[in-house]
């Protein structure tokens, strides 16, 4: 039923490399278009680049 796959990928913190998000995205649309994104980090505990991995194609 489900129209457009959905790619699951995890957040990266840039700094402590700690995964913090979990989101998904639909590759036809947004695509690569966000390939980092500036998340708060706890382990950092401040605000900095998160870079996606895709957990799955
Ligand atoms: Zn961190």
């Amino acid at each position: 039923m489900a129209r457009g796959k959905s790619t699951f990928c995890t957040w990266y913190c840039g700094d402590c490399n700690k995964a913090g998000y979990t989101t998904t995205y639909n590759k036809r649309s947004q695509e690569e278009a966000m390939k980092t994104k500036n998340k708060y980090c706890s382990t950092c505990r401040k605000h900095i680049e998160h870079k996606r991995k895709d957990t799955k194609s």
